[in-house]
């Protein structure tokens, strides 16, 4: 009897063979779709939330400018002597800003973000003027 040696191209050969297919091992076409209606449940919760924190985080930031623009205007009236019902502009305000501030809901400048009109009055934001994220002070 002759002994029969095993190489390397005897285990490459054996390798090759086809094996049947092996169902047990792997996700299932209803497991898969389990968890993508999962994934798209808790998507559905957070997209919202995350829509209404930045509604709130624009509306401060708007806030906090109306209130710079606000103390701005009672610094001029008082360094220029002013009375409360004189018209103020931008220009004469403009001094006191680091930046001029815009409206975080698109403004682009801060004619087409805020109106201002005399020292008595606050100013206004004219992105977002009503609704449950109004830009008010
Ligand atoms: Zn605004």
């Amino acid at each position: 009897m002759k002994n029969q040696t095993v190489g390397p191209c005897t285990r490459l050969t054996q390798s090759r063979k086809r094996e049947p297919a092996d169902r047990s091992s792997g996700f299932t076409l209803i497991e898969i779709m389990i968890v993508v209606a999962i994934i798209a449940m808790l998507a559905a919760l957070a997209i919202p939330s995350f829509v209404e924190a930045r509604e709130c985080s624009r509306k401060v930031g708007c806030t906090q400018n109306l209130h710079v623009i606000d103390n701005a205007t009672q610094r001029w009236s008082l360094e220029a002597h002013k009375q409360s019902g004189e018209t103020v502009t931008l220009d004469d305000i403009r001094v006191y800003f680091k930046q001029v501030p815009v409206c975080p809901s698109g403004g682009t400048s801060f004619s087409d973000s805020y109106q201002i009109t005399t020292v008595d009055v606050d100013p206004t934001c004219l992105r977002v003027t009503s609704g449950r994220y109004a830009h008010k002070m």
